[in-house]
Order: structure tokens, then C-alpha cells, then sequence
């Protein structure tokens, strides 16, 4: 069967080592639709048929696309979940509640387990898989992590997403100092300054660990509602870069809709960049105003 110029050129797109397929998918439909040419119009009507979001079964022409993309995944474990199927994210923890960390602000798993659920609601992985035309590689996967203190043992200054729990904490003014001076011993950030009974936190240096207020006898230092410190778009590799700040201090609904704009920013894409570098033509600023 013929194929004008366009219809053409879309086949090209396909992988080579399906092309013979998808032609065939595309020419059976074309004579089903009574079509004795094929056009664009042809290929994207296969397309719905056969790719298509639909609860219609995946053709094996698509399985075999996918199957194709995965091969080189598929040597890792870490991308597939115990019945094999695919997942395309690696949310790392700290082991903070787990060893009864004195450092813990939150429980990290609480946050990484929803994280997990807000991308499977997503469709994430399946999602990366429509997106990527050749093979899945590991950079396309997203990385996340979540740590329970600023102390970050999951590194999530590295990762495309990460969360650090944060305490603020605040003098209260009605409480009066005893000068123990057990703040200043504690806090490692030198934030603290404790003068004539009164006391004084520098807010530069202040890393919001929360451990001045859990030391402090009297409370004249406490502590504001916990938070999470969520940054974005840190990599290692060839040109390693530290996340920069989106949200200093978010509570967790935030923080999940932070994820969904950045879950879209990197399924919207055009290209296959890394996510640091659609970050930066996006511009911080203005994925800020989208949360
Ligand atoms: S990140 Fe903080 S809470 Fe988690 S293990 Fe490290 S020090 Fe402990
Ligand atoms: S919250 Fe932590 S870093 Fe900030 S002043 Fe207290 S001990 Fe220091
Ligand atoms: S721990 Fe509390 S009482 Fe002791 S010096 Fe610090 S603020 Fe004052």
C-alpha cells in the first residue's frame, strides 16, 4: 500500500525494529477504513487504536515497543517491582525512625510512602514509557528522597526531588531564661546567643533542626509545626549539581503539589533532558508561582 510523504515521515519516528509491525498495524487498518493510501491520518488513527489510553488491552506491537525500551532496565531490579512490572522511580529514605535517630524530626517513610502513591496515581512510570521514543535509560528515571532532619542521610540534595523535615523553632518571650546554656551547647550552627537572660537566634545561621527547643528546661525556646524543606533538580554525574530551593518550609500538601508540577514539567517535555536542565529553562521562579 502507498504512504504519502507525511504518514512517512511518522514512520521513521518508530524504532526501526518495529517499523515492519507498526506498517503492517497501520496498512490492516487503512484497508479496514477502506483507505487505499496512507496518510497522517491513517497513522494516527492506528495510533488511538493500537497505543491509545484506552482500557483496550496493549497490542503486541506495543508490548513489543516497550519490551524493546526496557531491555537495558530490565538488568537493574531496582526498576521493577516484585511481579516485574516497571517502576520508574526510587524514593530513598533515612533510617531515622528505624534506629530511633536523636536527630528525627519525622518519620521520612511517612512522607516517601505517599510520594509513591501520588506517582502511581499519576501513572508515572507508564507515563516515562509513552514519553521516552528509544530505549528507558537510568537518567530518565526520576530519583526522590526524603529524610527525617536536616542531617539529610538520604541525600536529597542530590536528587531530582528531595525533602529534608524541618523544625522551626522561636524564642518565647513569656518564658524566662535560666541560662543553662544547654541551647548553645546543643546547636551546632553557633545560631545561638544567650546574654542578660536573653536570647537570641540568628536566622542565617539557624538550620531548623529543632534540638534547641527539645534542650531548652524552661521553653523559653519552642518549636513551630513541623515542616519539609523540598528542593529540586540536584544530579550527580558528569556535571554534578546541588538541588536548588523550591519551598523552605511546606506542609505535606504542599510538598505533594510540588511533586504533581514537577511530575508534569518532566511528562510535558519535548525532550528527554535531564530534569535539572528543564528546571532551568523553566526558570525556578515561575515553577514556584505554579504550586
Ligand atoms: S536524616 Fe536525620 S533523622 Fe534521618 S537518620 Fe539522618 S540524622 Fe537521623
Ligand atoms: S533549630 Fe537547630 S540550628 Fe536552629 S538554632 Fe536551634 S539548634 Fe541551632
Ligand atoms: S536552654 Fe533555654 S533556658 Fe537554657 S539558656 Fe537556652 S534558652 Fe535559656
Amino acid at each position: 500500500m502507498e504512504w504519502d510523504k507525511s504518514a512517512s515521515l511518522l514512520l521513521e519516528k518508530v524504532p526501526p525494529f518495529v517499523q515492519k509491525i507498526v506498517r503492517e498495524k497501520v496498512e490492516t487498518l487503512a484497508r479496514e477504513r477502506g483507505k487505499t493510501l496512507v496518510t497522517e491520518a491513517e497513522v494516527v488513527a492506528a495510533k488511538d487504536r493500537f497505543m491509545g489510553k484506552s482500557n483496550m488491552q496493549a497490542t503486541p506491537a506495543k508490548k513489543l515497543i516497550d519490551n524493546e525500551k526496557l531491555s537495558t532496565l530490565r538488568k537493574y531490579p531496582k526498576y521493577f517491582d516484585k511481579d516485574g512490572n516497571p517502576v520508574f522511580y526510587q524514593v530513598k529514605t533515612c533510617r531515622g525512625a528505624e534506629i530511633n535517630c536523636p536527630f528525627l524530626i519525622t518519620d521520612s517513610g511517612i512522607l516517601a510512602d505517599k510520594i509513591r502513591k501520588r506517582l502511581e496515581e499519576l501513572n508515572f512510570t507508564e507515563k516515562l514509557i509513552d514519553k521516552i521514543e528509544g530505549q528507558i535509560l537510568p537518567h530518565h528515571t526520576m530519583k526522590l528522597a526524603v529524610s527525617g532532619c536536616p542531617n539529610s542521610c538520604s541525600m536529597p540534595q542530590i536528587k531530582d526531588f528531595g525533602v529534608h523535615a524541618v523544625e522551626s523553632v522561636y524564642v518565647d518571650p513569656d518564658c524566662e531564661c535560666i541560662e543553662c546554656m544547654k541551647c548553645v551547647e546543643t546547636c551546632r550552627e553557633d545560631a545561638i546567643t544567650v546574654k542578660n537572660g536573653q536570647v537570641s537566634i540568628d536566622k542565617e545561621k539557624c538550620v531548623h533542626c529543632g534540638l534547641c527547643a527539645k534542650v531548652c528546661p524552661v521553653g523559653s525556646i519552642k518549636a513551630e509545626e513541623k515542616k519539609y524543606r523540598v528542593m529540586i533538580g540536584g544530579k550527580v554525574g558528569r556535571h554534578p549539581k546541588f538541588a536548588l530551593d523550591l519551598l523552605p518550609q511546606a506542609d505535606e500538601s504542599m510538598t505533594l503539589k510540588a511533586l504533581d508540577v514537577c511530575v508534569d514539567i518532566i511528562l510535558s517535555s519535548k525532550t528527554e533532558h535531564r530534569f535539572r536542565t528543564l528546571i532551568e529553562q523553566e526558570e525556578i521562579d515561575k515553577i514556584k508561582k505554579r504550586i
